[in-house]
């Protein structure tokens, strides 16, 4: 079945505002018209009002890369997901491997992060994946789909609708070491037969699901090629507006 396929781009701890407004407008005129598949930023806090502002009239669609999950309180140093919808984002990253390893999130956390991003109207990207030694041991298979179940816990049928899974094996993060395309599709298929099993397989099929990990202008067509890979998470080539503009090629 026809899937859109979602390019994000994942800026991690980098750009000043100025930065972000000097490759977004770099990134602007190399993407536009590339409607072919769905194109998002995802920026740090402090990047989100210059990106929504820079992004306006263009195909361009901001996320942020974390959201709190309570409306409000007590939470220094936190961000809602009301506080994100009102500046304009569409998108949030959740449970992505570097909040898990380095600020404690737990499967209860990113589980409770996405119910409150959903119910605020964000569109969720959801990260799960392997570390090396998971790999390594054969238990892939038991891991993401273990962390789906649990990250995705009373979340609706309909709500999937707004919820991207992205497969990104750690061990491929930042790293260089890209899975294979076949790795790669292989996993993916994996997350789709347990959303299959959890919500049925029409819910499955309609799912889009990305990888990510070391994705880059030289790798991307061969791993957007595969039937289970719907798109990219990307990091690293996402600060290149060249780069990030033959993944988005790539998925047209
Ligand atoms: C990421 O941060 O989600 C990511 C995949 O990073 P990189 O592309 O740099 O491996």
């Amino acid at each position: 079945m026809a899937r859109r396929y979602v390019i994000a781009g994942n800026w991690k701890m980098n750009k000043t505002p100025a930065e972000a407004k000097a490759l977004i407008e770099e990134l602007k005129p190399m993407v536009a018209g590339k409607n072919g598949c769905d194109i998002v930023i995802c920026v740090p806090y402090v990047d989100i009002c210059t990106a929504v502002e820079a992004t306006k009239g263009t195909n361009i669609k901001v996320g942020a890369e974390n959201v709190h999950f309570a409306e409000s309180g007590a939470y220094t140093g936190e961000i809602s997901a009301k506080m994100l919808t009102e500046c304009g984002v569409e998108y949030v990253i959740i449970g992505h491997s570097e909040r898990r390893q380095y600020f404690a999130e737990t499967d209860e956390t990113v589980n409770l992060r996405t119910k409150a991003a959903l119910a605020a109207g964000l569109k969720v990207i959801l990260c799960v994946g392997e570390v090396k030694e998971q790999r390594l041991s054969g238990i892939t298979d038991e891991v993401v789909s273990m962390q789906t179940k649990l990250d995705l816990a009373d979340v609706s049928a309909e709500d999937m609708k707004n919820v991207i899974i992205a497969y990104e094996p750690v061990w491929a993060i930042g790293t260089g070491l890209t899975a294979t395309p076949e790795q790669a599709d292989e996993t993916c298929g994996v997350i789709r037969a347990t959303l299959a099993k959890m919500y049925g397989q029409d819910v499955a099929d309609a799912s889009i699901i990305q990888y990510g990990g070391s994705m880059n202008a030289k790798n991307a067509a061969e791993l957007l090629a595969k039937e289970n890979v719907d798109g990219g998470l990307i990091g690293g080539a996402s600060l290149k507006a060249p780069d990030f503009t033959v993944i988005v090629d790539a998925a047209q």
